[in-house]
């Protein structure tokens, strides 16, 4: 009976009988109505981005990123996205190109547009969806399934079904993919074409997983679809697709040849710890998390809360990166016996194992975090989830494309030296399309497009402020109440925010900033001016609870100076090395930020350096560096292994570090993030 009026409130609350979509229902994740979760999102039209970081970056997503990358992806010489449809479709003819989740990332890249969709109302980017979807329509088979490189092979070899067939085809991420988009879209435009071709696809997969053997589960690679599912069960209530998204954790482990890379050696109730590919570890997560939040199975939080602190506290890089490791073996193999070692590759490794050179820190896997970040934030409320997450957006998944916004890293390393005689298997520069892996671009540039999104949430007692942003938010609290304000501020160049209120509900409700992590101390709040006694905790959120009335202002300064970062001694490669962190930003040097000629692993800084901010311009991006002094070891290394310590001869240098996303915009250059300390 419960459940039947909770069903019932939910078609009342959010779809009503015209099929439009109401408030609150047309965030990123809809939150709105999922029992186990604390907070909810604003609309993904809420936020207007007015000045300031994520206004430029927004404006570039807007004009560069994704009109460059839809140029890629639809070019049938690069990306080939929309030919293989075609192809698919029977309108054309031809193989496909790409590799096997092309849809899925060509899916992301449209979700990014109709994110933008939302904020700007571009009738040309609604005209361009509408022509995309009538095309993947076509592509769609009458029983639902959708996936042009099966559909391509098969028309080439009729009557041979090769669909869910090999383990590396990536159907269901290409399908999560899609559901996601099309949730994105039908919010942005209250249009039911895209979630139409959605559901018929999310019928399919219920169908296909009500039968399947758990080998074929296997084909869950990079499980997109665990969030996909669970976000097409909020849009449409359909209780099948909830059952759906339960099964498919449920078969986790079932697989006799299951492995850590892809996180189902074992059920995923019996794992404490991150393990393997870390864009498919931390999909999951994400999924898992939001099975939690419809369910409140408190088995799967218990895994999550489990590995959340494995990842934080031994694996995850200070930038938020994650998957240390190119390849490797599982440390969680199931023997000692050589022929049961497991490979991983583009994996979490073992405990307190953070290469630098040799990171590999998928910027999907960065994008991971943040999913998985914002999903256990929106359910518990908690700040500690909101830190990873802002540091995550700043440095490990911002480092992943270009200031201009059309080159891309496919993975993240802490340090990179010309000098390193061999050759990785990805680039030490930005490339502007990753031929074979171009997961990564669609997936920033989406999160970009809904960074808005990000800003606030929304709880039965107020509004929360996780990101902080020169913007206006106009949006309603649970009973419909309307609220308006308008927040300035230089962050994260500064930490002085400015918060004035536009419009107010009558009754009270409460504020709620956020005090970073990264903020140890001297954080100062008023009110109209005058201070406010609330304890202002590092990672934490302060509550401002009272009737609020139009034209109230709140000040928040939150003291950003530099500091010098060491880590646990465990992590063996920064031992006797530090980071620098100003505020949420992660620094780093590279070669334009030392005199020339000289090699950045040549030098070392003292503990008490003073490095002050300086504003520059990095082509036509505003970005404050830090100007110091370092010693530089003249001698050099030449081809030795070893020397005698008292070789060294020490002379002074200026040098200027970069925020770590910023580097390598400046041509081809090395790069350092830790950098070893030395007494002057
Ligand atoms: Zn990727």
């Amino acid at each position: 009976m419960r459940n039947a009026i909770k069903i019932l409130g939910i078609f009342i609350g959010l779809i009503g009988s015209t099929g439009e979509v109401h408030a609150q229902a047309k965030a990123l994740i809809n939150t709105s109505a999922s029992p186990y979760a604390k907070l909810r999102s604003v609309d993904l039209d809420d936020v207007t981005w007015i000045k300031g970081f994520w206004a430029d970056r927004f404006k570039v997503c807007r004009d560069s990123m994704i009109p460059n990358l839809w140029r890629i992806y639809t070019d049938p010489k690069i990306g080939h996205a929309t030919q293989n449809f075609e192809i698919a479709a029977g309108l054309d003819t031809g193989s496909h190109v790409g590799p096997p989740f092309q849809d899925g990332d060509f899916y992301k890249l449209f979700e990014a547009v109709a994110a933008m969709y939302a904020v700007t109302k571009d009738p040309k980017l609604d005209m361009l969806m509408d022509q995309t979807i009538a095309l993947f329509a076509k592509a769609q088979r009458p029983d639902g399934y959708i996936n042009t490189a099966t559909s391509i092979k098969e028309r080439k070899h009729p009557g041979a079904s090769a669909v869910f067939k090999e383990r590396l085809s990536f159907e269901a991420y290409n399908l999560g993919h899609l559901m996601t988009a099309a949730c994105i879209h039908y919010r942005a435009t209250g249009k039911r074409t895209f979630l139409n071709i959605a559901i018929k696809a999310t019928d399919y997969l219920y169908r296909f997983y009500k039968t399947a053997s758990p080998e074929q589960t296997r084909n869950a690679i990079c499980p997109s679809h665990y969030m996909g599912v669970v976000e097409m069960y909020r849009t449409t209530h359909d209780l099948r697709y909830l059952e759906l998204a339960k099964m498919l954790l449920n078969i986790r482990g079932m697989a006799k040849d299951g492995t850590d890379d892809n996180q189902d050696r074992i059920p995923f109730r019996e794992q404490t710890q991150a393990m393997g590919h870390a864009v498919r570890a931390n999909y999951l997560y994400a999924g898992a998390a939001d099975v939690y939040a419809e369910t409140g199975d408190t088995t799967l939080m218990h895994t999550l809360n489990l590995v959340w602190n494995d990842v934080v506290n031994r694996k995850m890089y200070i930038t938020g990166g994650c998957g240390a490791l190119y390849d490797g073996v599982s440390p969680d193999g199931t023997s000692y016996s050589l022929k049961d070692v497991q490979e991983i590759h583009q994996a979490y490794g073992r405990d307190y194992q953070l290469p630098n050179f040799t990171a590999h820190n998928e910027t999907c896997a960065s994008v991971g975090n943040i999913l998985w970040n914002w999903r256990m934030l929106q359910i518990t409320g908690e700040a500690k989830y909101a830190d990873v997450m802002e540091l995550t957006l700043y440095n490990g998944m911002l480092s992943g494309i270009s200031l201009n916004g059309k080159n891309f890293f496919y993975t993240n390393p802490l340090s990179v030296s010309d000098d390193l005689p061999f050759k990785q298997r990805w680039s030490r520069d930005r490339v502007g399309y990753i031929a074979y892996s171009d997961c990564c671009p669609p997936n920033v540039i989406r999160t970009i497009a809904e960074i808005g999104n990000y800003a606030y949430s929304l709880s039965d007692n107020g509004l929360y402020v996780n990101l902080y942003g020169g913007n206006i938010l106009a949006t309603r609290l649970k009973d419909g109440s309307k609220i308006k304000l308008t927040q300035q501020t230089g962050y994260p160049w500064s930490g002085k925010i400015s918060i004035r209120l536009d419009q107010t509900p009558s009754k009270t409700f409460s504020v709620f900033l956020r005090i970073p992590g990264w903020c140890t101390g001297g954080a100062h709040l008023t009110v109209n001016g005058k201070e406010i006694n609330t304890p202002l905790l590092s990672g934490t959120y302060a509550e401002l609870n009272r009737n609020w009335c139009a034209g109230d202002q709140i000040e928040l300064i939150l003291p950003m100076p530099v500091k010098l970062i060491e880590a646990n001694p465990l992590v063996e490669e920064t031992r006797n090395q530090v980071a620098v962190k100003r505020g949420p930003i992660v620094y780093c040097i590279e070669s334009p930020g030392i005199p020339k000629g000289k090699k950045l692993l040549n030098l070392s800084i003292s503990p008490k350096e003073a490095l002050t901010p300086q504003s520059i311009l990095i082509g036509s991006s505003k970005i404050v560096a830090l100007d110091g002094k370092a010693l530089y070891d003249d001698k050099g290394w030449g081809n030795q292994l070893y020397r005698d310590v008292s070789d060294h001869k020490r002379s002074v240098v200026t040098i200027q570090l970069i925020p770590y996303y910023a580097w390598d915009n400046r041509g081809h250059s090395e790069m350092e993030t830790w950098i070893p300390v030395e007494e002057q």
